[in-house]
């Protein structure tokens, strides 16, 4: 590892605790809109249902089977489907309101501050991220990571998505680097692992919960602190 001089860490789900954000922006909308007396709704099932929907959405977006606006409509209205509410009952603002309040939260993974200012002393970081730039750049200011990184890739500025070899290789020929100066680090097995390995990139799948799967990677950690330990 002594030759790795960029570390690419995605952001959503592997440093910006995107679950924990959402789930916060989730709750008040939906005390704010009284989902629960209008319309018998569980808040705890409510925010399960939108992330698990929200994940099945970004892997059908990562592969250029819908598109942002679709990614944002669909997302609420088969939460509100799923759990047995019309959709007619969607507040017209809510999809701006997530948009807007859930960026601005700062919540991250354990750790994250500490091994961005270890690896920050010794290497180069940057972000590479299917989200969008603008959405991106808050989550980054409003956690404080922003000055710890160098350059933040998103899929909308670069023109292509994680996992393909384009994103990575756009990334590579910014930085003026080669795959064996790289690793990436991220929770997406498909888009974060498989993709960077594909490019030629070693690449660490950050399991957190520990999920089953039984692809090759080159190294996988449950927390992020666990990045230490790759380099001794
Ligand atoms: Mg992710």
């Amino acid at each position: 590892m002594k030759n790795i001089k960029h570390l690419f860490f995605d952001l959503d789900h592997t440093l910006w605790d995107f679950d924990k954000n959402s789930a916060e922006t989730l709750a008040f909308l939906f005390d704010k809109y009284r989902f629960n007396q209008l319309h018998q709704m569980d808040m705890e099932l409510f925010i399960a249902q939108f992330h698990q929907v929200n994940r099945a959405l970004w892997e059908l977006f990562n592969h250029n089977k819908i598109n942002k606006h679709q990614l944002r409509e669909l997302r609420i209205q088969q939460t509100f489907t799923n759990i047995g509410v019309e959709i007619q009952h969607i507040p017209a603002t809510f999809n701006e309101e997530y948009i807007t309040i859930c960026p601005q939260k700062g919540n991250l993974f354990p750790h994250t501050i500490e091994i961005l200012a270890y690896f920050s002393e010794s290497h180069q970081l940057h972000i590479l991220s299917n989200g969008f730039a603008d959405i991106q750049a808050i989550k980054v200011a409003s956690s404080g990571i922003a000055p710890y990184f160098k350059t933040i890739f998103t899929a909308d500025t670069i023109g292509a998505k994680k996992p393909t070899r384009k994103f990575y290789n756009h990334v590579l020929h910014h930085l003026k680097t080669i795959p064996p100066h790289c690793l990436m680090v991220g929770d997406t097995l498909d888009a974060d692992v498989i993709g960077a390995m594909n490019a030629g990139i070693k690449a660490v799948y950050f399991n957190p919960n520990q999920t089953t799967h039984d692809a090759k990677v080159d190294f996988e950690i449950q927390s992020l602190l666990a990045l230490k330990d790759i380099f001794r």
